[in-house]
């Protein structure tokens, strides 16, 4: 049985919001850089003094770790929407059966299904 449409929409939404909300914390830190979904962490000047600089460089690193894994999340996020409007979403990609809707609702941009999810760990 393939994905309900209500279930669906209502997935199609959530992947939508999470795409914004992510998109939405990037911009507080990064900009982008007119590749699609790809930012770079912009340098924050505090001051000059060498506490501002350690605190400027501290907060820069600790920001382009996070901008690495919002990154990460809004690509799964949008390879979701992507399968949602070309088809083929919901499915697993490692034995091709449909993903739990359970697991679907939990975490939309699913691309594993439990079983699968477990054996190889990741998406
Ligand atoms: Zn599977």
């Amino acid at each position: 049985m393939a994905v309900d449409k209500k279930i669906q929409g209502e997935l199609e939404k959530k992947l939508i919001q999470e795409k914004k909300d992510i998109e939405n914390e990037l911009a507080h830190f990064a900009k982008p850089t007119g590749i699609p979904g790809d930012y770079a962490t912009k340098f924050n000047d505090i001051g000059t003094d060498i506490d501002e600089n350690a605190s400027e460089v501290e907060e820069y690193t600790d920001n382009l770790a996070l901008e690495r894994s919002l990154e990460e999340h809004l690509k799964k996020v949008s390879y979701a929407l992507a399968k949602l409007g070309a088809g083929g979403y919901g499915k697993c990609e490692s034995c091709g059966r449909e993903i739990e809707i359970d697991r679907l609702r939990a975490y939309p941009a699913a691309k594993r299904c439990v079983k699968c999810k477990q054996e190889a760990r990741g998406g």
